[in-house]
């Protein structure tokens, strides 16, 4: 006998979302949780997190693109790389020693 609907629907289907991470969005569920994620700027030719952004190198006034210390590339669609915590703290680690 089912004593409640429960069973294995999970609240973001029940919510009308596309998916969980739409759900966990709308919620503000990212961020409070201990595993925080951040996304930062990489190549998408070489992978290099050496990547800065450069004004004016583009068609148009006031636009913006990116150019690869590493390996020369630049472009206006620049690659991302999602890291968790103690990676980022890696990367600000490597960032630092370059300097
Ligand atoms: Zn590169």
């Amino acid at each position: 006998m089912p004593k409640k609907l429960k069973l294995s629907t999970p609240e973001w289907i029940l919510g009308g979302y596309d998916s969980k991470a739409d759900w966990e969005k709308a919620k503000g569920i990212k961020g409070k949780k201990k595993g925080k994620s951040f996304s930062i700027k990489v190549c998408p030719k070489c992978g290099s997190k050496e990547v800065s952004i450069v004004l004016g190198g583009g068609e148009g006034k006031g636009s913006k693109g990116w150019e690869c210390k590493k390996c020369g590339w630049k472009g206006k669609e620049v690659g991302k790389l999602e890291l968790n915590e103690d990676e980022f703290m890696k990367y600000l680690d490597e960032k630092e020693e370059g300097k």
